[in-house]
C-alpha cells in the first residue's frame, strides 16, 4: 500500500507532485532532471489533441489523441482532469494516476492551472503544487524563441496565455523563479524532501514511535 521513506524502514504514502508554469519557464527541463535524477518519482504521461512535435515520442512525451479519441476517454471517465489549453486539450489519465497513489509511488504531473485546481478539489492531502515563474517576460520570450519548435503564431499565442497562467500563482503552495536552473532545481528538490518527510504522509510513523516507547534498555 505505501513505499518506504527514503534510507528508512519507515511506511509512507506517496505524493502527487504538480509543476505549473507559462511555456517557456523551464518546467519541462525541471521536470525532465528530476526524473533522471529521483528514481522515485515516475511522469504522468497526458493524453493531448495537439500535433506531436518533431523531438517528441508518442506514449513517452504524450499519448497524441485525435479530438474524436479525446471525447471518448473523456465521456467514459477515463480521465483525472482535463483543460483546453492553446486550444489543444490536455488530460491526466485516471487509471495509471490512480494506481500510482494506491501503491503509494510518488507521480509527477505537468499540467496547466485548471488541471491543478482540478487535482487539488479530488485528491486534496496527496498534491503538493509548484508554480515555475521566468525572471522576466523577456527571458520567456527568448526561451520560446529558442526553443523554435513552435510557429511564430504559436509563440505569440503562448506568451499572451502566459500572462494568464501566471495570475494563477497564488493558488500554489510553492512559487520557485527560474532565474538559474541549477538553483531552481535545487529549490524543487528541497521541496520534495520536506514534504516527503511530514508526518500525515508517514502512517509508518505510528508503529516506529511504539516500537522506540516500547524499547527495552
Ligand atoms: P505543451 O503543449 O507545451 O507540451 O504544453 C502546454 C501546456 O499544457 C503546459 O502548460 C502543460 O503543463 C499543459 N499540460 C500538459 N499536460 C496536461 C494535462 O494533462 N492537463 C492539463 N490540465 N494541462 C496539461
Amino acid at each position: 500500500m505505501a513505499i518506504k521513506d527514503t534510507g528508512s524502514r519507515i511506511r509512507r504514502r506517496g505524493l502527487m507532485l504538480v509543476l505549473s508554469s507559462p511555456s517557456g519557464a523551464g518546467k519541462s527541463t525541471i521536470a525532465r532532471n528530476l526524473l533522471e535524477a529521483d528514481h522515485g518519482f515516475e511522469l504522468s504521461v497526458s493524453v493531448t489533441t495537439r500535433p506531436r512535435r518533431g523531438s517528441e515520442i508518442d506514449g513517452r512525451h504524450y499519448h497524441f489523441r485525435t479530438r474524436r479519441e479525446f471525447e471518448i476517454l473523456r465521456d467514459n471517465d477515463e480521465l483525472l482532469e482535463w483543460a483546453e489549453v492553446h486550444g489543444n486539450f490536455y488530460a491526466t489519465p485516471r487509471e495509471p494516476a490512480e494506481r500510482a497513489m494506491a501503491e503509494g509511488r510518488d507521480m509527477l504531473f505537468d499540467i496547466d492551472w485548471q488541471g491543478a485546481k482540478q487535482l487539488r478539489e479530488k485528491m486534496r492531502g496527496d498534491i503538493v503544487s509548484v508554480f515555475i515563474l521566468p525572471p522576466s517576460m523577456a527571458e520567456l520570450k527568448a526561451r520560446l524563441k529558442r526553443r523554435a519548435e513552435d510557429q511564430e503564431a504559436v509563440i505569440e499565442t503562448r506568451l499572451k496565455n502566459a500572462r494568464d497562467e501566471i495570475e494563477h500563482w497564488t493558488e500554489y503552495d510553492f512559487v520557485v523563479i527560474n532565474d538559474d536552473l541549477d538553483r531552481a532545481f535545487t529549490e524543487v528538490k528541497a521541496i520534495i524532501s520536506a514534504e516527503r518527510l511530514r508526518r500525515d504522509r508517514r502512517p509508518g510513523l505510528f508503529d516506529f514511535v511504539s516500537g522506540l516507547l516500547d524499547e527495552a534498555l
